[in-house]
């Protein structure tokens, strides 16, 4: 095994992935070291995979969305796949992935700065990506997800946004899979349409609504103002998306995290997308995004038991929220 490849490690005491990536540690912060931005010439530097214009994939190079190779790469796709096992016990492996950035043009405006047109290039682009990373054959989990701020695990300020797609699946989205699947053998419908049913209707939760989606605070949140938005047609993953559901996706998306930004006083937060993995289909499982600001302190109680605890009902936070 070479020393800076990425290792996936099997911890048996939690039936978890860890991974270890030597090449990470080599990533500059930003945040700390002032000096030019890497991000506002970025063509000139790495070798896009794909230019984004005017809503659609630009084959003359313009661009207002691009997408670059990580220089700081997880995981890499030209990998030869290796497993050991030691004393019996524990196993370690490198496998191929793809992480991929998605940087958009301007230095200081985030997804909820972009006018609608722009966000739904956004959701184009991940889209393309879905679709690119399921031919590839190579990966199971996708993970696309934004980390706002500093306090969210941010190192540059240019706004970008990540795109890895693991050869594993990870134990909390195995979790989650199961659940559905349980949900759905013992029921024969789909837990996150029912949950939609709920949320429509008794509204104690409802943050927004629009014709294809629901934005709401989940019953039993993990985060303070955590949010969900949710589609309400039922597809497993993103890369089954329609035009028009782009469409609103965009203006329910921005209009959320705007409520972040105006609501609160410098609010970092990170959005995910929960989605299918790649590597079969899973009828069962349906996609949203989640969006966790990042206002409560992990102690002793969350991070060695994983227990979480909220100051304020997801019903008060909506109402909250509502009004902002
Ligand atoms: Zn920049
Ligand atoms: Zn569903």
């Amino acid at each position: 095994m070479k020393k800076d490849k990425t290792e996936i490690r099997y911890d048996i005491l939690s039936n978890e992935w860890i991974i270890i990536s030597p090449k990470r540690g080599a990533r500059p912060n930003n945040f700390q070291e002032i000096k030019d931005c890497p991000f506002c010439d970025i063509e000139d530097q790495e070798e896009p995979k794909h230019y984004f214009y005017k809503g659609k994939e630009n084959k003359e190079k313009k661009w207002t969305t691009i997408v670059i190779p990580n220089k700081f790469p997880v995981f890499e796709e030209d990998c030869t796949i290796e497993e050991i096992i030691e004393n019996n016990l524990y196993v370690k492996k490198i496998s191929p992935g793809f992480h991929d950035l998605i940087v958009t043009k301007e230095h200081d405006k985030f997804i909820s700065d972009l006018p609608s047109d722009r966000v739904e290039e956004f959701f184009v682009c991940i889209k393309s990506l879905l679709i690119e990373y399921k031919k590839s054959g190579i990966v199971k989990q996708v993970a696309i997800f934004h980390n706002r701020g500093e306090k969210a695990g941010a190192s540059q300020p240019h706004p970008h946004y990540q795109a890895l797609a693991l050869p594993i699946i990870e134990r909390e989205h195995q979790n989650e899979l199961n659940n559905f699947k349980k949900f759905y053998s013992k029921n024969n419908k789909c837990l996150h349409c029912e949950i939609n049913k709920i949320e429509k209707g008794n509204k104690k939760r409802l943050i927004a609504e629009n014709d294809d989606f629901i934005a709401f605070c989940p019953f039993a949140p993990k985060m303070l103002f955590q949010i969900i938005i949710s589609p309400k047609r039922h597809t497993s993953s993103f890369d089954q998306i329609g035009e028009k559901e782009i469409k609103s996706l965009s203006k329910i998306f921005k209009k959320i995290l705007l409520k972040y930004d105006n609501g609160f006083d410098s609010l970092d937060y990170n959005f995910f997308l929960h989605n299918s993995p790649l590597d079969k289909e899973y009828p069962y499982f349906h996609w949203y995004w989640s969006f966790s600001p990042r206002i409560n302190c992990f102690g002793g109680l969350e991070m060695g038991f994983g227990l979480e605890i909220s100051p304020m009902t997801p019903e008060e936070q909506a109402k909250i929220l509502r009004k902002m």
